[in-house]
C-alpha cells in the first residue's frame, strides 16, 4: 500500500501530513511512502524523509496519481480533488457540516474520507485525536500570542525600581485547548482564571492553578469557613514525609480525620457533587455570569476557547464587557474559526476598540509547525494503523498492509465521512441540502 503526502497549499499552512520519523515506522511496517518535493518546508527536508525510506515525488500530480492512501492536514482544494481517484482514501481535517460541497465533491470523485473533526473523543481513540493533539498545542500558543501583545509582565516582578503585579489572565472554555492556556499562564506567573459551563472542569482548572469563577463559592463566607476548617496535623513520620511535600502520601484518608458529626455533611457534599455532574441549574449559571461580566474588568488578558461542536461558537464577550476592560488589555479569541467567542472579533485580524486589543489568529497550531505536524503525524500514523491490516502469509518477512474497512468499529464508522461514492452522515447530507435549497432560492 503506498502512502502519499503532498505539499500543503492552503495560505498559512505551514504543517505537513507526516514527519520523516512517522514516515520511518510505516516503511518498517510494510509501507511504501511518497512524498512531494519540499513538503516538510525548512525543518524537514527532502534528505530526512529519503533517510527515513521515503520516495520524493517532483509534483502533487506525481503524489495523488500513485498513493492509494492520501495523508493531508487542510482540506483538499478543487485542483487538489480534480486530482485524485477513486478508491483513494483520504485524510485530513475538513469539517463536513460546514463544508458539505467539499465532501460532495470527494464522494463524487469515489474517494474515501477520514475527518479529523469526527475522532470520538474516548479512550480508544486517544492516540488518534488530531483535535486534542492540535488544541493543545493552540492553547499553548494562544497563551503565549496574549503575553507577546500585552504591553506588561506576565509575573510579578521585583525590581530595583519596585514591584510590578503579575498579570490578570481569564480563560474562557476549559477544555483541551483551554486548560493548556491556564497551565502556560499559570507557569507565566500570571494569576489565572477560568470559567465554563460544563462544573467537571472546575476541578481540572483548579488542578492547575486557576481560580474557578463561581457564583456559589463567591457567596460562601470565607471567614466562617475557615473557621470550621480542620486541618490535617501529621505528626511522626508522616509529619517527615509532609515537610519534605509529600502530602498525598502523608495525609490519611479523609474518613480518618473526618470528626464525629461531619459524616452527614460529607454525604450531603457528595450528592451535591452528583448534583453537579449532571450540569448546573440555569439561576446559577445566570449568577455565573454576571460575576463573569464583573471579575472580567480586572483582567489584563481574556482568552476564548468556547467551542460548541458543529456550530458556530457561543458568544461570550460581548462590546459592554471589551468596554469595561483596562486600557492595553488584551482578548485573544481561539474560537476565531468559527465566528469567535468575542463579539469584536474579526477573523484573522487585530481590532483596537477603546484601548482594547482584539486578536483572532487563524490556524494557531499552524504557528508551532515542527511539533504540531509530529503530533499530527504520530495520530495519524496510529490512525493508518487502525484502518490497515496486515495481510502478508505467515512465512513471508514482508508485511503486506491493506485498507480494513469495518464499519461496526466505532472509529472508522465516525470518522469516515464519505465511502463508494456516498456522503455517510446525515448532518453533512442535510448541510449540504440547505446550501443547495439557499443558492436555488438566490
Ligand atoms: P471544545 O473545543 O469543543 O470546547 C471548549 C470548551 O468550551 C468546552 O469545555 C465547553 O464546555 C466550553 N464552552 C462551550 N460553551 C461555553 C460557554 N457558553 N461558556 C463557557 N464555556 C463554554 O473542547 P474539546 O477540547 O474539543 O473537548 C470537547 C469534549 O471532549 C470535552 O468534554 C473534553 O473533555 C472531551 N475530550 C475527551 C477526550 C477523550 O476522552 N479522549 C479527548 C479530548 C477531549
Amino acid at each position: 500500500m503506498k502512502v502519499g503526502v503532498p505539499k500543503e497549499i492552503a495560505e498559512d499552512e505551514t504543517r505537513v501530513g507526516l514527519v520523516p520519523e512517522t514516515v520511518g515506522k510505516l516503511v518498517k511496517d510494510g509501507f511504501e511512502v511518497l512524498v512531494e518535493t519540499g513538503a516538510g518546508r525548512n525543518y524537514n527536508i527532502d534528505e530526512n524523509y529519503e533517510e527515513a525510506g521515503a520516495k520524493i515525488a517532483s509534483d502533487a500530480g506525481e503524489v495523488y496519481g500513485e498513493a492509494d492512501l492520501i495523508v493531508k492536514v487542510a482540506k483538499p482544494t478543487e485542483d487538489e480533488i480534480g486530482q485524485m481517484h477513486e478508491g483513494q482514501v483520504l485524510v485530513c481535517f475538513l469539517n463536513g457540516p460546514i463544508f458539505p460541497e467539499t465532501v460532495e465533491a470527494l464522494a463524487n470523485a469515489g474517494v474515501t474520507v477520514f475527518s479529523n473533526e469526527m475522532v470520538p473523543r474516548t479512550s480508544v481513540a486517544q492516540a488518534m485525536d488530531a483535535l486534542s493533539s492540535m488544541g493543545s498545542i493552540a492553547g499553548y500558543k494562544c497563551a503565549l500570542i496574549g503575553a507577546d501583545t500585552l504591553g506588561k509582565y506576565v509575573p510579578m516582578l521585583t525590581t530595583a525600581a519596585g514591584t510590578t503585579k503579575a498579570a490578570n489572565v481569564m480563560v474562557f472554555g476549559v477544555a483541551v485547548a483551554g486548560l493548556q492556556a491556564i497551565s502556560t499562564m499559570h507557569q507565566l506567573g500570571a494569576n489565572v482564571f477560568a470559567y465554563d459551563i460544563r462544573p467537571e472542569t472546575k476541578e481540572q482548572a483548579e488542578s492547575l492553578g486557576a481560580t474557578f469563577i463561581d457564583s456559589e463559592d463567591e457567596q460562601e463566607d470565607e471567614q466562617e469557613e475557615e473557621d470550621e476548617f480542620e486541618e490535617y496535623e501529621p505528626e511522626g513520620f508522616s509529619k517527615l514525609m509532609a515537610s519534605l511535600g509529600f502530602y498525598s502520601f502523608a495525609e490519611p484518608s479523609r474518613d480518618e480525620y473526618i470528626v464525629e458529626g461531619e459524616e452527614e455533611e460529607e454525604e450531603e457534599e457528595d450528592s451535591e457533587e452528583e448534583e453537579e455532574d449532571e450540569g448546573w441549574s440555569d439561576e446559577k449559571l445566570e449568577e455565573d455570569q454576571k460575576l463573569v461580566r464583573e471579575r472580567i474588568q480586572e483582567m489584563d488578558i481574556v482568552i476564548t476557547t468556547a467551542l460548541v461542536p458543529g456550530t458556530e461558537a457561543p458568544k461570550l464577550v460581548d462590546k459592554d464587557m471589551v468596554e469595561s476592560l483596562k486600557p492595553g488589555s488584551v482578548i485573544v479569541d481561539l474560537a476565531a474559526e468559527s465566528g469567535g467567542n468575542c463579539e469584536l472579533m474579526e477573523a484573522g485580524e487585530t481590532v483596537e476598540h477603546e484601548n482594547v486589543k482584539i486578536l483572532g489568529p487563524l490556524n494557531v497550531p499552524g504557528r508551532v509547525p515542527i511539533h504540531a505536524s509530529q503530533l499530527y503525524s504520530r495520530n495519524m500514523y496510529n490512525l493508518i494503523d487502525h484502518i490497515t491490516e496486515d495481510k502478508s502469509d505467515e512465512d513471508s518477512d514482508e508485511k503486506d498492509s491493506q485498507l480494513e474497512l469495518d464499519f461496526e468499529d466505532e472509529i472508522i464508522d465516525t470518522m469516515c465521512i464519505a465511502h463508494d461514492g456516498e456522503i455517510r452522515h446525515d448532518d453533512i447530507r442535510e448541510a449540504l441540502q440547505s446550501a443547495s435549497e439557499e443558492s436555488e432560492a438566490r
